[in-house]
């Protein structure tokens, strides 16, 4: 593969996504840029500044000037707020239960989207995961990946990841999380969760992530030889 190539992996909440986008920015050798982790440091903000989340006014202030930051190497997790690294605290159940609120707000969306786009510019190949990706932020991706799973399957995986780091507050809980995230993610007025028209949709639900890697793989080099 010789030419620079915009890839964008979008999809519900524990797909997988994550791991996948970095372990295919990691095979190919590209930038990584975790969209949801911009929502995240905004969101954070939005919690500090002690905003009643159904006060979109009052979240549209809180957010309007965040120094977002994060960072393009996929085996890094660096997410600042100014200059105070929240990489950790991003991924804690508060921000988590509060981002679809948050991420709904039209002027909060107007803000990162732009900074999406400058920050996808570059001389290198960039993978960026998301929700919106294929279909608003890059609707020019080279490539376009739709993760998909089952609601329970996801649940299972976040909830394993949560026991790992120590986090989160059992099954029940966060399938409870992933269904009434996917509703509002999916029913919100701007950039609803839905695939592009010219997406590849896969569906991720009895797929290691090596085979899911293996596969994207594939699917790009196939894009890129046509492309060419
Ligand atoms: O990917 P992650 O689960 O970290 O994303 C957190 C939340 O940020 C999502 O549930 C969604 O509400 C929001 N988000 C979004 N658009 C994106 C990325 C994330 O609305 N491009």
């Amino acid at each position: 593969m010789t030419s620079s190539l915009v890839i964008a992996i979008d999809g519900p909440a524990g797909t997988g996504k994550s791991s996948v986008s970095r372990g295919l920015a990691r095979s190919l050798g590209a930038r990584y840029l975790d969209t949801g982790a911009m929502y995240r440091i905004v969101t954070l903000a939005v919690l500090r500044a002690g905003v009643d989340l159904s006060d979109t006014p009052a979240i549209e202030l809180a957010a309007a000037d965040v120094p977002v930051s994060v960072g393009y190497d996929p085996d890094e997790d660096r997410a600042y707020l100014d200059a105070e690294d929240v990489s950790r605290e991003i991924r804690g159940d508060a921000v988590t239960k509060a981002v679809s609120a948050v991420s709904a707000v039209p002027a909060v969306r107007a803000r990162l989207v732009g900074l999406q786009r400058e920050l996808a510019i570059g001389p290198r190949s960039v993978v960026v995961e998301g929700r919106d990706i294929g279909t608003v932020v890059l609707p020019d991706a080279d490539v376009k990946i739709f993760l998909t799973a089952s609601a329970e399957e996801r649940a299972r995986r976040r909830n394993d990841q949560n026991i790992a780091s120590g986090l989160g507050d059992g099954y029940e809980a966060v399938l409870a999380d992933v269904k009434r995230r996917d509703h509002l993610d999916s029913t919100r007025a701007v950039s609803p969760l839905r695939a592009a028209d010219d997406a590849l949709v896969v569906d991720t639900s009895d797929m290691t992530e090596t085979q899911v890697i293996a596969h994207l793989l594939k699917l790009v080099e196939e894009r890129a030889r046509v492309s060419r």
